[in-house]
């Protein structure tokens, strides 16, 4: 989950109330892996010479808000550079990523002429039903399994293993063959045309297959399902929860039990 939102969540956070603290730059996972990059340096540019420089620093955050949990001077980091994308990307457009893949999903699922495919990863012994008031939101994890096939086998055990899991709480959800990509990439990197393209086709088709409630086992569409969409759209029609909720909470019920109590899971 991101950090609760700002009461107005377009206004450019003012990242002159950081201290140099460090606090953010030990939580940040770009910064462990990434030498000159780190939030308060980021800050202490723009505070030095009133702009950010246009370069990789500032698209290399992945918006995971840690920065922003942690810091006691209320920067709020990630949505400062979520709104300086926003503003510079009139005039610089960010290198794409992993060969142009995942942005390109999203511009052509943004296309309400392409009808995504993506419910051919069932496997037989899932269930469904299509009359059922509970979505499984599978997001992009279906193309994802082919653009990222050299780092892992089968992507498709992600969806599959949600889908059981669900299945041992006693739930047999539904798929939406509309469905889109979430949109959260495309709302970080300050492309609100193109979000607000993907989250309204998603709405509509939610709307329309009667959903209740939506459950994500992706941690980004859960989060933009659950937070970016009322806050572009005001209040959501159905609930969102993730998949560890749903199964924390029949475990609490005891109507679900691990078969290895002893074993970390998360
Ligand atoms: S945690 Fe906050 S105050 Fe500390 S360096 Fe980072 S942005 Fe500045
Ligand atoms: S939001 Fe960006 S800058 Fe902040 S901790 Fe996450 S990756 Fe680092």
């Amino acid at each position: 989950m991101l950090p609760a939102d700002d009461p107005d969540p377009n206004a450019v956070p003012d990242v002159r109330r950081c201290l140099d603290c460090g606090r953010c730059s030990y939580v940040c996972p770009v910064s462990h892996m990434t030498e000159d990059f780190s939030p308060r340096k980021v800050a202490e540019q723009f505070v030095l010479e009133g702009k950010l420089r246009r370069d990789r620093g500032l698209w290399q955050c992945m918006s995971c808000g840690a920065c922003t949990e942690i810091c006691q001077s209320e920067v709020r980091f990630h949505e400062y550079l979520r709104a300086k994308r926003r503003e510079l990307r009139e005039t610089f457009q960010p290198e794409d990523t992993h060969g142009a893949a995942p942005s390109s999903i999203m511009r052509l699922t943004a296309n309400e002429k392409i009808a995504p495919k993506k419910e051919g990863w069932v496997a037989p012994d899932l269930e469904l039903d299509q009359g059922s008031e509970t979505l499984l939101f599978v997001g992009c994890t279906p193309y994802f399994d082919v653009i990222f096939r050299h780092l892992r086998d089968d992507l498709l055990d992600i969806p599959r293993s949600a889908l059981r899991l669900l299945n041992a709480a006693g739930i047999r959800p539904k798929l939406l063959p509309a469905e889109r990509c979430c949109g959260h990439d495309a709302y970080w990197l300050g492309d609100e045309d193109l979000f607000d393209r993907l989250a309204r086709l998603n709405l509509d088709a939610i709307e329309k297959a009667g959903i209740k409630e939506v459950v994500a086992f992706c941690p980004e569409c859960y989060s933009t399902l659950k937070q970016i969409y009322p806050r572009r759209f005001g209040p959501l029609g159905f609930e969102v929860r993730s998949v560890s909720e749903v199964i924390s909470e029949k475990m609490k019920a005891g109507e679900i039990e691990l078969g290895h109590e002893e074993e970390r899971v998360t």
